[in-house]
């Protein structure tokens, strides 16, 4: 009986531990150049302070700052 409770605390302990990994929330971004037009869909992290990673660096006409970005779902 002992180790019965042993092993529900041990799994307890797992599932509180896939939550915090979830807070790193893998994200769709949409991404449109303001200079030319192009569209770029990538995955990107959010990180704790809402912004999104995508190592996105720029554009196929150069530009590199100038995008409207929208995250998907
Ligand atoms: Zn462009």
């Amino acid at each position: 009986m002992q180790a019965q409770a042993m092993f529900s605390q041990a799994m307890i302990s797992q599932g509180v531990k896939d939550i915090g990994m979830l807070s790193q929330h893998r994200v769709k971004v949409y991404i449109r150049c303001r200079k030319c037009g192009e569209t770029f869909i990538l995955r990107g992290v959010r990180d704790a302070k809402g912004r999104v990673e995508t190592g996105f660096k720029r554009c196929v006409c150069d530009n590199e700052e100038d995008f409207d970005i929208e995250p998907l779902s």
